[in-house]
């Protein structure tokens, strides 16, 4: 039997696929790009916008963002750059990999920014204040309008599998409305794709028993399993 046939056994977690694992990474047997791409596709389609460039928020939304333009034939460009001499030092891989919501320092591209209409693909929101940082961010760049895409359904149940998760009241979407969210987050329009969506993006027989979603829907399984990487290039 192969590990993707035992793995079958208990619920996978759906997070890997949105953040915590690598994107060059193979989980549970199915490509993490793969789904971060074809994500991005489905949410093109349940939240259709009109823009001028669609940017992610580096580095986890990179893939899911490609989807999006491509489904959307909106431009793609890097409107946000991650500073890869801040954080390292502060922040330990086994953190940043393991925590939610946890994002290395950003700076904006003005000259891709100034005066457009941005897509913003982001792989999911937590607390909402990261967010809000990054809207500002883009916003101060001269952005004419913000659309914030997200990869990730609302997360409104704390992970209790060993994820370092917020408390219940510190997720945005536990308490407050998508619209409530947008004006928080201070973007022009907000949408998540749906969890049908996401689980539909793995590809895979059998979705809704194959993995854990428990932090959207509060369905705690028996059986979670996670971070099983069974390919990882150097
Ligand atoms: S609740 Fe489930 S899907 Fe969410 S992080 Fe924990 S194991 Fe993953």
């Amino acid at each position: 039997m192969s590990s993707a046939d035992d793995a079958k056994k208990c619920s996978q977690c759906i997070f890997e696929h949105v953040y915590f694992a690598r994107p060059d990474s193979n989980m549970f047997g199915f490509s993490v790009y793969e789904t971060r791409v074809r994500s991005g596709r489905i949410l093109a389609q349940e939240h259709p916008v009109q823009g001028d460039v669609v940017i992610p928020v580096p580095d986890s939304g990179i893939a899911t963002a490609i989807g999006f333009s491509e489904q959307s034939g909106i431009p793609f460009a890097m409107g946000l750059i991650r500073s890869h001499y801040v954080g390292r030092t502060f922040i330990e891989p086994s953190q940043s990999i393991r925590s939610f919501g946890v994002k290395l320092k950003l700076s904006p591209v003005a000259d891709i920014l100034r005066g457009k209409s941005v897509v913003v693909v982001d792989d999911s929101l937590v607390r909402g204040t990261t967010s809000r940082k990054i809207m500002e961010m883009i916003r101060g760049a001269g952005a004419r309008e913000i659309h914030l895409r997200i990869g990730a359904p609302p997360v409104t149940h704390s992970c209790f599998y060993g994820i370092d998760t917020p408390t219940r009241e510190e997720l945005i979407a536990s308490s407050k409305s998508v619209e409530e969210t947008a004006r928080f987050v201070m973007c022009d329009t907000l949408g998540y794709i749906s969890r049908e969506g996401l689980l539909r993006s793995v590809n895979c027989e059998n979705p809704k028993e194959r993995f854990c979603t428990a932090c959207f829907d509060g369905n705690y399984p028996e059986n979670p399993l996670m971070t099983v990487p069974l390919a990882v290039p150097d």
